[in-house]
């Protein structure tokens, strides 16, 4: 687990820096690399070449920038983070500025917890599916059996774990199913529905099929028992139903999740529009003054993804009692149960 120091000091450093500027990023997502071990259907980084990987004191420069620009949250991706071999250096240092999280595959996690156990407050495993629909869509036979051993390690390791599900028109049946794994292994889950990216194949749902999915998964977000099984919040499922069904659209607002690609460089205004192709290094501008300066107001109409880690910071509100509950109320508890 991370330390819970830096969360709170974290927090008084975003505060007064929010005292003077409009907008801070809060939350980073930094692919470590493109490289991966699976070769997801709907997926474009494994098709794409990795250049020079950032050396670990790179790593630690962007970390400083970030942590002086208000980030608190910081999550790693891939491709497969698990490939890079510091990756235990990679998570320690982070730990030492923001609430760390980290997602995998899970092909090689399980062999490697040990590495990373002290320096993470989150890890995500990816599971699209049981058994053979997950091995379809992940391209390589006994990952299913691989992701959710590395699961069950980390859980038992109490590690805070979560299953990351992505909804494709593949395996749109099978998600309460993993709703109901998720439940019985003791772990929480998080939804995300697949975007089309133009280098990748199409397997984002037909919206047709996708609505009574999004009802059912309202449904059981409502419901005693698995409240607090699903991390997305209810408003997450109802944004989606408004939108692209009812045409009351959500006001998107990139500029809270900051990312950033292998290169280390910004991509903006979120990977979604700009397909991973990062400009400006992190250490190479002003954050701040680049976030005050740029025109995210052309964004704040556009519902073209519903990537939970843009959806969901988008609609925090402190006049939503229930949102306060689930994404500020609730992770502080965990935080400070898993480290006091
Ligand atoms: S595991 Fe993740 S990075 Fe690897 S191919 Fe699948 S979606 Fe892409
Ligand atoms: S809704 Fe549009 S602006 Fe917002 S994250 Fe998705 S693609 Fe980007």
């Amino acid at each position: 687990m991370g330390s819970v120091k830096p969360f709170i000091f974290g927090n008084v450093r975003r505060l007064l820096k929010g005292l003077g500027y409009k907008k801070l990023p809060l939350i980073a997502g930094h692919k470590l690399l493109y490289a991966c071990n699976l070769r997801c259907k709907m997926c474009p980084f494994w098709r794409r070449k990795d250049e020079v990987l950032l050396s670990i004191d790179e790593e630690v420069k962007i970390m400083n920038v970030l942590k002086d620009s208000g980030v608190l949250f910081m999550g790693f991706e891939g491709g497969e983070p698990f490939l890079r071999k510091d990756i235990g250096d990679i998570l320690m240092e982070s730990s030492k500025r923001f609430y760390t999280s980290v997602v995998s595959n899970g092909w090689l996690l399980k062999d490697r917890v040990k590495e990373i156990e002290d320096y993470v407050d989150h890890v995500f495993v990816s599971l699209d599916g049981i058994g053979d629909v997950h091995d379809n869509i992940r391209g390589v036979r006994g990952s299913f059996d691989r992701a959710v051993s590395s699961i069950k390690e980390c859980k038992s390791r109490g590690l805070n774990t979560s299953i990351s599900f992505t909804l494709t028109k593949d395996n749109l049946n099978q998600v309460l199913d993993v709703v109901y794994l998720a439940k019985k292994i003791g772990i929480t889950i998080n939804i995300d529905v697949a975007y089309d990216y133009s280098t990748a194949e199409r397997l984002s749902p037909e919206r047709s099929e996708l609505k009574a999915v999004l009802e059912a998964l309202m449904r059981l977000k409502d419901s005693k028992e698995y409240r607090s099984v699903i991390i997305n919040s209810k408003d997450y499922f109802i944004s989606i139903l408004n939108s692209w069904y009812g045409n009351i659209p959500w006001v998107c607002k990139p500029w809270i999740t900051i990312n950033i690609d292998p290169q280390g460089r910004i991509v903006l205004p979120c990977y979604t529009l700009s397909e991973y192709s990062g400009n400006k290094r992190v250490w190479e501008v002003n954050v701040i003054k680049l976030w005050q300066e740029y025109n995210w107001e052309k964004y704040y109409s556009c519902n073209k993804c519903a990537l939970s880690c843009y959806l969901e910071p988008s609609l925090f509100s402190w006049k939503n009692p229930t949102l306060v509950r689930e994404r500020i109320i609730e992770p502080m508890i965990n935080i400070l149960e898993n480290n006091v």
